[in-house]
């Protein structure tokens, strides 16, 4: 029987795409969010799955990827929502509980490092960026979380939160709000998996690192400058250790792992980094030390 069979998960944010071919990239060389891969891959497990955003156009095209992939139209529910209003929110769950009859798993995917409205940077960036980095990234998983948690009481079910190696413990003033929700999330998803697990509700979380998505895109970057940013980066062994770029599947395959309770079900409140080696990386390993003690 497929590992998701019989399920019912909302997945936030599925829609970015970024298309572009690389020789450091394994897959087939085109790329697309976290939220679409790991939509793509539960459907294809048996779920039945919610996919959600703002941009119909790519929703569509992630709602046609999970036909591509042989799942029955009946099994795919496509909203498109704001995820940082209420009325958003609402309409993901009511739709999901109208359609399916109850919620299995929530991952919290949509989060973006949102650009300076003003164009400054790092920490100089304006409290307007603040306030939308943190409504994205912190606010709206609290608000969907707190409406999904009487169903997902029900069901016993499974939250799996995205968050990224930006949260800590390293400094990272060139994304100073979007690291700092993150974190926020980090200590949210630990709060929580120990509030929820009385209610049967594991929680666990994601911490991606350098992954091909519409993410850099989304940062304000041109599509070919943040196509260089992720080829370079994969051939530096400081940055990438792996010496690949993370694909979205690679953390869909971490998602999914983490939201089966047939093979997670003791693991509680952790932060599963999917990185390359990317955060074990200190200055020191930086340098020729064989150069520098000549
Ligand atoms: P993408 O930009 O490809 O996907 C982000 C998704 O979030 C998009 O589908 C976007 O859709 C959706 N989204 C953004 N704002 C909203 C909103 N207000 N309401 C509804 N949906 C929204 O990036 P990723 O796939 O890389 O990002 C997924 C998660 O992974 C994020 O939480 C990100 O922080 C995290 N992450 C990513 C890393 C990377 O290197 N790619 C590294 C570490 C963490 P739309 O704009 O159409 O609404």
């Amino acid at each position: 029987m497929s590992r998701f069979a019989g399920k019912v998960a909302i997945i936030t944010g599925e829609l970015k795409k970024n298309n572009f071919v690389l020789s450091c990239i394994r897959s087939s060389g085109s790329s697309n969010g976290i939220g679409r891969a790991a939509a793509v891959l539960f459907a294809r497990e048996g779920a039945k799955v919610t996919i959600t955003g703002r941009n119909t156009e790519r929703l569509e095209e992630t709602r046609q990827q999970i036909l591509a992939a042989g799942v029955p139209e009946g099994n795919v529910n496509s909203i498109v929502a704001d995820v940082t209003t209420d009325a958003g929110q609402d309409q993901i769950l009511k739709s999901t509980l109208e359609k399916f009859g109850k919620l299995d798993i929530l991952v919290n995917n949509a989060g973006a490092a949102i650009p300076d409205s003003q164009g400054k940077t790092g920490v100089s960036q304006g409290l307007d960026t603040y306030d939308a980095t943190l409504n994205l990234n912190m606010r709206s998983v609290i608000a969907l979380t707190q409406k999904a948690v009487p169903h997902l009481t029900e069901t016993k079910g499974e939250i799996v939160n995205i968050s990224s190696i930006a949260s800590g413990i390293r400094a990272t003033p060139e994304f100073s709000y979007y690291s700092i929700a993150k974190a926020a999330l980090d200590q949210y998803t630990r709060n929580t998996a120990i509030a929820l697990i009385e209610h049967g509700i594991r929680v666990n979380s994601i911490s991606p690192g350098l992954v091909a998505t519409g993410f850099g895109s989304a940062m304000g970057m041109p599509e070919q400058v943040a196509d260089k940013f992720y080829s370079v980066m994969a051939t530096k062994k400081e940055c990438v250790p792996a010496g690949v770029m993370g694909q979205p599947n690679d953390i869909a395959e971490a998602i999914a792992f983490l939201a089966d309770r047939k093979t997670s079900s003791y693991i509680i409140g952790h932060q599963l980094v999917v990185d390359g080696g990317s955060s074990l990386i200190m200055g020191l390993h930086c340098q020729d030390f064989a150069a520098l003690l000549k």
